[in-house]
């Protein structure tokens, strides 16, 4: 059955078993997988490996996790928080994580965005000056080939010279081999522009990927990424500390760790909300603020991101007083008052 452009975030929960996320298995995650010690091959493997229970639906699961549907400017732009948007580029990924919260969407394997769309975005953004970001993703952008990234890329760029762009991609893990000269001159001209690629596992830092990153920072691209708390995947503090450390060693910044979202099909990857805040106070303890993520989950039914590191926080805070002053525990246990009379 087909899904129309407008109605993928419409589908009951329940239908979501009818538009199955498509398997697919790049050749570099596929290395990784053969490569990794034999603790983290299981890790890998259940990030990209059909499980028949995909095809149970959770309760509060949805086909729009993240209510976005009320922010739609077209079918491809969500303009949810002031100073940004979104652009779904396309359907398409290079290989297909378990579970992605847009499934309904990369269902459906959509090709590019159309050069119509594309001018309705690019009119959009020229047209509203407090938009001072973009986010582009997907499915991957990156999965279109250089002509398509370059189509979209440039058309941004020119419907707004400051437009900070972040390319939102699995990319550098998936297939690496896609950062070519001409990619990387492309990505560099079209500067602002932050990598945000999207990694779980200290094991998906294999030798390919290292060079893109490091080919990357070579054309002056700024990284900064993301990661999923994943049950049976990255679900302790000792593969987290691994894999954000790691990263800084990089020089790239460990921008957030999620909560999984509620997307049909994914409860076999959820952490329990009290167990993730037990691993997330680990980290806070163990991880310098430059290594150190942000936690954080995107409430449901469009409410956005909200910060589980401030949540975390306000257990350590026993009173706080109006003209701002309080009283904390402090990193040490103690008690201690911050008073904000000079
Ligand atoms: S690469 Fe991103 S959009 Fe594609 S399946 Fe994975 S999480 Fe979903």
């Amino acid at each position: 059955m087909l899904i129309d452009n407008n109605n993928w975030r419409k589908l009951r929960a329940c239908d979501h078993s009818k538009y199955a996320q498509p398997i697919l298995i790049s050749h570099a995650f596929q290395k990784l997988i053969r490569d990794a010690d034999e603790k983290d091959k299981n890790a890998l493997r259940k990030q990209v490996e059909f499980s028949s229970s995909e095809k149970k639906v959770g309760n509060f699961e949805t086909s729009d996790p993240l209510g976005e549907q009320k922010y739609c400017i077209t079918p491809y732009l969500v303009h949810q928080y002031d100073n940004r948007v979104l652009l779904l580029s396309t359907g398409k990924c290079l290989a297909y994580c378990r579970y992605c919260f847009r499934r309904g969407f990369t269902a459906r394997q959509e090709s590019y965005i159309n050069d119509i769309q594309l001018e309705k975005v690019c009119d959009y953004i020229a047209n509203n000056p407090q938009v001072e970001e973009i986010l582009v993703s997907g499915g991957d952008p990156m999965s279109g080939g250089f002509k398509n990234l370059k189509r979209v890329l440039t058309a941004l760029r020119k419907a707004s010279d400051k437009l900070i762009i972040r390319l939102c991609t699995r990319s550098p893990i998936f297939a690496p081999e896609l950062f070519t000269n001409e990619v990387l001159e492309l990505l560099e001209d079209c500067r602002p522009l932050w990598l945000i690629p999207h990694i779980n596992h200290p094991a998906e830092l294999g030798e390919a990927q290292r060079l893109a990153f490091s080919n990357c920072q070579r054309h002056c691209i700024s990284i900064q990424s993301q990661t999923v708390l994943l049950k049976g995947v990255n679900d302790n503090p000792e593969t987290l500390i691994r894999l954000f450390n790691e990263l800084t060693v990089l020089g790239i910044k460990p921008g957030y760790l999620f909560q999984l979202d509620l997307a049909a099909g994914t409860s076999h990857f959820r952490m329990p909300l009290n167990r993730a805040m037990e691993i997330w106070k680990v980290l806070e303890r163990k991880l310098s603020g430059l290594s150190r993520p942000q936690f954080a989950v995107d409430l449901p039914n469009g409410g956005g991101k909200f910060s589980l590191s401030a949540l975390s926080l306000s257990d350590k805070i026993l009173e706080k007083k109006d003209d701002g002053s309080f009283t904390a525990i402090g990193s040490d246990g103690n008690v201690y008052e911050y008073s904000s009379a000079f």
